[in-house]
């Protein structure tokens, strides 16, 4: 099976990219184990988006990946993020974009990176929304939708991936050179010691 993983470069989806490629995930209730996985990251004009896509970038080169990138021009989602990180209906308008480009890139299942850490603070992360937005999309497009780390803790992530330089991911929301250390997205590193 061909998988399409959002790939934002952070943390949780270099882990599940490397966890992809090595382990051939294949879950019940998917037709076959991962074959080939294809990336796609977005351009939402979000303020640290050279940061964050440059770094996605180099991650895939570096490990042979073919990435995809789609460009999202809707005013609301340029949210300053350091105040408030959730942008509402992010992940829906990701999932529903990636089970396009699923569909026209012949993949049978997209991947996503949310974790326990993300539940109590964005909605769109939590299982009960992964599993409701699985029976859409295979009902619009005849892909999955799943999300193998629901069950992780962003310190278990990092505890788990001991061969993935972290160096090499960004998360800071602030779109500056150097992470602001202040932000959500840095304070969520910081607590897992990355
Ligand atoms: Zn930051």
């Amino acid at each position: 099976m061909k998988a399409l993983l959002l790939f934002s470069g952070g943390i949780d989806s270099t882990y599940l990219l490397h966890k992809l490629l090595a382990e051939k995930i294949g879950k019940r209730k998917q037709p076959n184990p991962v074959q080939k996985v294809v990336c796609l990251s977005f351009n939402y004009g979000q303020p640290h988006a050279d940061k964050e896509l440059t770094a996605a970038k180099l991650i895939t080169d570096k490990l042979g990946v073919e990435h995809l990138f789609e460009m999202l021009n809707f005013p609301f989602l340029k949210q300053d993020m350091t105040g408030n990180p959730v942008v509402p209906n992010r992940n829906m308008i990701f999932l529903s974009v990636a089970g396009a480009v699923a569909q026209q890139n012949t993949c049978e299942a997209i991947y996503i990176g949310c974790t326990q850490s993300d539940f109590e603070v964005f909605a769109d992360c939590r299982p009960l929304f992964v599993r409701q937005m699985n029976e859409a999309m295979l009902l619009a497009n005849g892909v999955h939708v799943v999300a193998p780390l629901v069950g992780k803790t962003k310190k278990q992530i990092v505890n788990d991936g001991g061969g993935i330089d972290w160096n090499q991911t960004w998360s800071c929301y602030a779109g500056e050179d150097e992470p602001c250390g202040d932000c959500a997205a840095c304070k969520e590193r910081a607590a897992a010691n990355v």
